[in-house]
């Protein structure tokens, strides 16, 4: 169902004009816009990320590993889904990559940023896009699975996103996310990607669990990489000359290693090995089918 964020009220449609007070968003450059562009000198991340972010994402180990990750997350755990709405999707390049792994699903992508709009509509013809804000989401009870990957550490209000993020999920369906894990990785680069906070296992937990979902798998990944992670994190923060992609900046080869260390630990996630400690989290997490 669609949700008026005017009057809250629940409507069955192909349309989006509002049965009961006719509110519709506006449709534009093939996006419905639900929220305007947030003013440059409010947080959460900066709009000129988005061109470096698509320039790299295609190539980069870490992006790459995450994107299958997320694909045999999804296959695995939600085999008989039929729709997928992923919150924050930026340039859209993991819709991109679930749209490859799994052609049958109905996908639907919403970003707050119009700049991440414009690569993601280019990538993903067909999609539906919304300019939307995570802790206003226009539907209820909609779509089998919702996701959100590395979104939710850019927003102080989590639990409100958390909440929506369970409207908008059909009972019985499922959420799937990813966010930065541990404290004490905490560095110059966190602050310089807008992240309100990096979480650990127990209040990604709490939180996700007093939205009403059940979790299903916790796990850390980038686990093997997390003593190359904390030397390069402890080397930004000493750093005079900070750049923000520098991590990103590696040569093919040392690409291509780090790459194939994450294929082996994607392989011991996928045979039921969950990782206490590691660069990120991915949990999967299921709305009960009947309230209680
Ligand atoms: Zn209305």
């Amino acid at each position: 169902m669609k949700r008026c964020l005017a009057c809250e009220h629940c409507f069955e449609s192909e349309e989006w004009d509002c049965p009961r007070c006719r509110n519709r968003p506006t449709l534009c450059a093939g996006l419905f816009r639900f929220a305007e562009d947030p003013p440059i000198a409010e947080g959460g991340f900066k709009r000129e990320y988005f061109a470096q972010l698509a320039n790299f994402e295609e190539r980069n180990f870490w992006f790459r590993a995450r994107n299958r990750l997320i694909q045999w997350a999804l296959g695995n755990y939600f085999p008989d889904a039929a729709s997928f709405f992923e919150v924050g999707c930026g340039t859209g390049f993991v819709l991109k990559g679930v749209r490859e792994a799994s052609p049958g699903l109905r996908l639907a992508g919403s970003e707050i940023f119009g700049d991440g709009l414009v690569f993601a509509r280019a990538r993903l013809p067909g999609v539906d896009l919304y300019q939307m804000d995570a802790r206003q989401i226009p539907f209820e009870c909609e779509f089998d699975v919702v996701a959100a990957f590395d979104v939710l550490e850019h927003i102080v209000e989590d639990d409100a996103v958390l909440r929506q993020m369970f409207k908008a999920t059909k009972p019985g369906g499922g959420l799937l996310m990813t966010v930065p894990q541990h404290r004490f990785l905490w560095s110059a680069i966190d602050e310089h990607s807008m992240h309100e906070r990096r979480y650990s296992r127990a209040e990604l937990r709490r939180k996700v669990e007093q939205a009403g979902f059940r979790i299903q798998r916790m796990t850390s990944f980038i686990s093997l990489l997390l003593p190359p992670m904390i030397y390069s994190r402890m080397r930004s923060n000493s750093s005079r000359d900070f750049k923000l992609w520098k991590e990103f900046e590696i040569s093919r080869l040392l690409n291509a290693l780090l790459g194939s260390i994450l294929t082996a630990e994607r392989a011991m996630i996928e045979r039921g090995v969950s990782f206490p400690a590691g660069g990120s989290l991915l949990l999967i997490a299921k709305r009960p089918a009947t309230a209680q």
